[in-house]
């Protein structure tokens, strides 16, 4: 007796269908619903995910390597949403951010607050929930950054900085960490407008981190507020972080 088959999710049985070519005839078992080709086809594209995923992480270690540097530190590679304690407004705004996130449509946040308030710290999160989605993710001080391209221009450099900055295009989204805090020298003020106009011209969501008093300062001097105004423009976010910092005083909280 022939075994009938059956749909291997709902349990309903195939019917059994004869066609007939070239003089015989076949026996072909059809499946009476769509269980199946939906499941195959769900499979298919969750392989794509994959594949697609995979390619951006091998496009982000081919960054790392032109950069010589970790695209996020490995201190703030492990940080991560679900390892948060402390579950306060900002914490809830970023995992939405996070969640919600568009390569086009999404915008910076532009985060204010003291020393240890948590900012990288949520930085750190969206970026290493965004990497795991496929999206090439770089958190960096705006400092080491200025310091990648000024070592560009030395004669014994690896990478030309033209390249360095076809490089910065390739980011899905971008954090500039504590600025505020580097030494300008000309070339590093001319660096600090072209990362930015690059950053801008790319459409490349661009986030920033800073301290208070620093931006308060800063904003008094022309140049340093054309940079600070041109990163809040891409910046749809105003985040402030209250308090003094967690770190120490506070040390239950994992952030
Ligand atoms: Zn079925």
């Amino acid at each position: 007796m022939t075994e009938i088959r059956k749909c291997t999710i709902c349990g309903k049985p195939y019917e059994q269908k004869e066609y007939g070519a070239c003089g015989h005839t076949f026996k072909v078992w059809v499946a009476q619903c769509e269980c199946e080709e939906i499941e195959r086809q769900r499979q298919e594209e969750i392989k794509k995910e994959q594949e697609r995923i995979e390619k951006a992480r091998q496009k982000a270690e081919i960054i790392k390597e032109q950069l010589n540097s970790p695209l996020i530190s490995p201190y703030y590679q492990q940080k991560t949403f679900d390892k948060l304690s402390d579950c306060n407004k900002n914490v809830k705004s970023c995992q939405k951010y996070a969640q919600d996130f568009k390569r086009k449509t999404s915008t910076g946040i532009f985060m204010i607050g003291n020393v240890g308030t948590g900012k990288t710290t949520l930085q750190a999160c969206i970026c290493n929930e965004l990497s795991n989605r496929g999206y090439i993710c770089l958190l960096t001080h705006f400092s080491a950054l200025l310091d990648i391209f000024i070592d560009s221009c030395s004669f014994n450099t690896q990478i030309s900085t033209n390249q360095l900055f076809k490089t910065l295009t390739c980011f899905d989204y971008v954090v500039l960490d504590d600025i505020g805090r580097e030494k300008y020298t000309d070339k590093r003020l001319e660096f600090a407008f072209r990362i930015i106009d690059t950053l801008m011209d790319n459409k490349i969501v661009t986030s920033v981190t800073c301290n208070p008093e620093i931006i308060a300062k800063l904003s008094k001097i022309p140049e340093y507020k054309a940079i600070i105004d041109r990163l809040k423009n891409m910046c749809g976010y105003n985040m402030r972080f209250e308090g003094e910092s967690y770190r120490g005083k506070y040390t239950k909280i994992a952030i």
